[in-house]
């Protein structure tokens, strides 16, 4: 089973959206686990302190790492394979390449920050892998968790159907995925491209690499391999 350990201020945010569809159909199914621990366990004195101001001054408050480092090893045994990742806007951009890494091993344990982020000595301290899912700052790291936790469920054995594989789409082979089309056929005057409905097989797989190459052309470049010759 694919386990996660999420670490938390706001652990009644789970399984939110997680436990809907797919990956709530595959929790039920115990093909993965979620279990979140609420930092503020470990928090000091009376009222369970988990942050402080920043050393050197400055706005906002710093989740301590004397809490973090006890919340942490509270949830990671020392020969627990899974790596610790650190939802962080500083961190490496997911993809998909990454997504996949995460979904082939055990799991993974995530810490969520908030405020102005962590003491940066936990990072070293428990070796944090600090992973950010795109240029722009969320209030907390539980959407981001999310956002990752969605990715790799989809991609464990057994939670999309055989012909589902996710193998043909966005990104798996360094393309954007080609345009999709269903009944009716007219709609509104628009009409489902005719090779799409020829039964050629082998016509609709280089109609769609076309598509794919393209559209990766038009919208992300940066995406192509210069080897992908793109016909004029
Ligand atoms: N002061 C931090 C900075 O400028 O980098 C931002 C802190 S943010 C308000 C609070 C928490 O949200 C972070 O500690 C992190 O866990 C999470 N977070 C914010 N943006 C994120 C992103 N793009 N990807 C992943 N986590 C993010």
């Amino acid at each position: 089973m694919w386990r996660a350990d999420i670490l938390t201020l706001y652990p009644d945010m789970f399984p939110g959206p997680l436990g809907a569809s797919l990956s709530g159909d595959a929790l039920e199914r115990g093909i993965w686990s979620l279990a979140t621990h609420q930092i503020r366990d470990h928090g000091r004195g009376r009222h369970r302190a988990v942050d402080d101001t920043p050393a050197g001054g400055g706005p906002g408050m710093v989740l301590r790492a004397d809490v973090l480092g006890e919340a942490i090893d509270a949830v990671s045994v020392a020969d627990d394979p899974r790596p610790r990742l650190y939802m962080s806007p500083r961190g490496r951009r997911l993809d998909q390449a990454f997504v996949r890494e995460l979904a082939g091993g055990p799991g993974a344990i995530i810490l969520c920050g908030r405020f102005e982020g962590i003491d940066e000595r936990v990072i070293a301290g428990r070796d944090l892998i600090e992973v950010s899912i795109g240029d722009y700052v969320l209030s907390g790291g539980e959407l981001a968790a999310m956002v990752m936790l969605d990715a790799c469920v989809r991609l464990l054995p057994g939670v999309m159907g055989a012909s589902a594989s996710g193998e043909e789409e966005s990104f798996e082979s360094g393309l954007l995925e080609y345009p999709h089309y269903t009944r009716p056929r007219d709609w509104e005057g628009r009409m489902i491209p005719d090779i799409l409905l020829s039964g050629d097989h082998g016509a609709i797989a280089r109609w769609r690499r076309e598509q794919a190459l393209k559209l990766t052309r038009e919208r992300r470049p940066d995406l192509l391999d210069p080897r992908d010759d793109l016909p004029e």
